[in-house]
C-alpha cells in the first residue's frame, strides 16, 4: 500500500460533521482524507438546512409583497414562478458547494469518492464510485455518515403523491393542497412555506401538539398563528395510509377516523442514521438497536481511534451546528488537548417557520419536572417598537430562571423566543444560558433602540424585579 493512503484522520461522510472534522483537523496540521458517496456538504447543504431556508425566504418575500399595501406601496397581484425559486436555490447551493470544495482543497484535504466501510485496524475500504477499491488507513477514523428521512408504513415514497424532504426540496411547483405528516421543526417549516406560497396545508401530528420539545407558551403561540393563517393542525392522530383517486390529481389521506383529500403528502417524521454497512463485523463500534453509533461525550466509540460525530451519533440533537461542535471535540481529543464535551441541553435551536422559533436551555415544564423552582418573565413583541415598525408583531420572548430561596431569580436556565428574526436574536440568550448568567449580569447590558433584541433585554430586566417596560 502506498504511503499516500495513510492519513492522520480518515473521515467517512462529508456532511457538516465530516467536513468540520476535516477543516478543523487540517487547520491543526493533520493530514485528512474524506470519503463521500455523494457530494461534500451532505444533507445540510444539498437536501436540508440550506435549500429549506432558501424556500422559506421565497415565502418571506411573498409575505412582504402581500403586506406592501400597509406601507402605502401598491403592487399588482403577485404570481409565483416557483421554477425561478428552484433555480435560485440551486445556485445558492452550488456557490456554497464550490466554496466548501475549494476550502477543503485549500487545506489539502483529500476527497475520495465512493461508499466506505470501516474494517478492523482502522482500514477504510471504498466499495464503489470513482475510488472503488482504495483502502485508506487512518491513525484516527471518524464516522460521520449522517442520516436519511424516516418513512411510514402505509405511505411509501413515490415522489409523486408521497414525498420526504428529499423530494419536496426538488419540487417543480407548489401543489394546491398538502398534508404534512409530522409537526416537528422540519414539518412546521414546510407547512409555513407551503401556506405562504398558496397551498392549503393540513398538519397531521401523532403526538398531542406540534413542536414537542419547545416551551408550551411557544407551542401555543405558533399553533394560534398557524391556525390564523389557515393552516389546519390535527394532533393525536396516526396516519394509516392514502388512496389516490383513480386518474385524478387528488389522494385521500387516512388519519385516525378521518380522511383528508390533498394533492400531495410530505412525510416529515424524523431521520434515521445511515449505518447500513458502515462498520464491518469484528470492529468494536457499538451500533444501538435504532441503528445509531454509540459514542461517549468525547465522541469516542468503543473501538480505539474511531470517533463518531453528527446525526449518526445516538441520543444527540440532529443539527448541523451540533455536528460542527462534535467535530471540534473529536479533533481536540485526537490531539490530546483539553476539551469539554458538547452540552446537549444547552444547544441553540432555530426553526425558520413564520413566526420563527429559537430557543436554548430548559423549558419551564422541563425545569419543573427536574424539581427546579423557577421564575419566568415574558415580553410579547406586540409592544416592541421595531416589531410594530416592520409590521410583524406575533411573538414573545420568555426567559426561565431558577428561583432562589428568597424568591428572586437566579441562573438563567432557558430562553425561548418566537417572532420576527428570533433565529438571529438567540445569540444573547444562548450566551446567558451557557454562562449560567444571573439576570442582573445581563440586565445592565444595553440593547440598541429601537430593536427587536430589546424584548430579550426587557424580559431579563423584569427578572431582576425591576423592569422598564415589562413588569
Ligand atoms: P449528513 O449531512 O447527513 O452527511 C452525511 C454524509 O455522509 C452524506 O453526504 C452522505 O452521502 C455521506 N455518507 C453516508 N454514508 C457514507 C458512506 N458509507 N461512505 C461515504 N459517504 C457516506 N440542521 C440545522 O442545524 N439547522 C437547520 O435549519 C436544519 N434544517 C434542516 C432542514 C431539513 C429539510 C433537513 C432534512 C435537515 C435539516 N437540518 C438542519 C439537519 C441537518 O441537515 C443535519 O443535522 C446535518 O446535515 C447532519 O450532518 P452530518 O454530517 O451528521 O450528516
Amino acid at each position: 500500500m502506498g504511503a499516500e493512503d495513510e492519513f492522520d484522520i480518515v473521515v467517512i461522510g462529508g456532511g457538516p460533521g465530516g467536513y468540520a472534522t476535516a477543516l478543523y483537523g487540517a487547520a491543526a496540521g493533520l493530514s485528512v482524507a474524506v470519503v463521500e458517496r455523494d457530494k461534500v456538504g451532505g444533507t445540510c447543504l444539498h437536501r436540508g438546512c440550506v435549500p429549506a431556508k432558501e424556500f422559506l425566504e421565497t415565502a418571506a418575500v411573498q409575505r412582504t409583497v402581500h403586506g406592501a399595501g400597509e406601507f402605502g406601496i401598491r403592487v399588482a397581484a403577485s404570481t409565483l414562478e416557483f421554477s425561478v425559486s428552484q433555480e435560485r436555490k440551486n445556485s445558492v447551493v452550488d456557490k456554497l458547494f464550490k466554496g466548501l470544495t475549494g476550502l477543503l482543497k485549500g487545506r489539502h484535504v483529500t476527497i475520495f469518492s465512493g461508499t466506505a466501510t470501516l474494517q478492523a485496524g482502522r482500514r477504510v475500504e471504498v466499495l464503489d464510485g470513482d475510488d472503488a477499491g482504495r483502502v485508506l488507513i487512518g491513525r484516527n477514523v471518524v464516522l460521520a455518515a449522517g442520516s436519511v428521512p424516516r418513512t411510514l408504513p402505509g405511505l411509501p415514497v413515490d415522489g409523486h403523491w408521497v414525498m420526504t424532504s428529499d423530494e419536496f426540496l426538488d419540487l417543480k411547483e407548489i401543489p394546491g393542497s398538502v398534508a404534512v405528516v409530522g409537526g416537528g421543526a422540519i414539518g412546521c417549516e414546510f407547512a409555513s412555506l407551503l401556506s405562504d406560497l398558496g397551498a392549503k396545508v393540513t398538519v397531521l401530528e401523532a403526538l398531542d401538539s406540534i413542536l414537542t420539545g419547545c416551551d408550551d407558551d411557544i407551542v401555543r403561540l405558533i399553533t394560534r398563528c398557524f391556525k390564523k393563517r389557515g393552516i389546519e393542525i390535527v394532533t393525536g392522530v396516526q396516519v394509516r395510509g392514502h388512496t389516490p383517486e383513480a386518474g385524478g390529481n387528488v389522494t385521500t389521506v387516512h388519519a385516525g377516523e378521518d380522511n383528508y383529500d390533498v394533492e400531495a403528502i410530505v412525510v416529515s417524521v424524523g431521520r434515521r442514521p445511515r449505518t447500513e454497512g458502515l462498520v464491518a463485523d469484528g470492529v468494536a463500534v457499538q451500533i444501538d438497536e435504532r441503528g445509531f453509533v454509540v459514542a461517549d461525550g468525547y465522541q469516542r466509540t468503543g473501538e480505539p481511534g474511531v470517533w463518531a460525530v453528527g446525526d449518526v451519533v445516538a441520543g444527540t440533537p440532529q443539527l448541523a451546528h451540533v455536528g460542527f461542535a462534535e467535530a471540534i471535540v473529536a479533533v481536540k481529543g485526537m490531539l490530546g488537548e483539553p476539551v469539554l464535551p458538547v452540552d446537549y441541553g444547552k444547544v441553540p435551536w432555530a426553526i425558520y417557520c413564520h413566526p420563527e422559533v429559537a430557543f436554548c436551555g430548559m423549558t419551564e415544564a422541563q425545569a419543573k419536572a427536574a424539581g427546579i423552582a423557577v421564575v419566568t418573565k415574558k415580553d410579547p413583541f406586540g409592544g416592541n417598537s421595531r416589531a410594530l415598525i416592520v409590521g410583524d408583531t406575533d411573538g414573545v420572548v420568555k426567559v426561565v430562571a431558577e428561583q432562589l430561596p428568597d424568591g428572586s431569580a437566579g441562573r438563567i436556565l432557558g430562553v425561548h423566543m418566537a417572532g420576527p428574526w428570533v433565529t438571529e436574536q438567540l445569540g444573547a440568550g444562548y450566551l446567558a444560558v451557557n454562562w449560567e448568567a444571573f439576570p442582573e449580569e445581563v440586565a445592565h447590558l444595553m440593547q440598541p433602540h429601537p430593536s427587536l433584541s430589546e424584548a430579550f433585554g426587557e424580559t431579563v430586566m423584569a427578572l431582576t424585579g425591576r423592569g422598564l417596560h415589562v413588569g
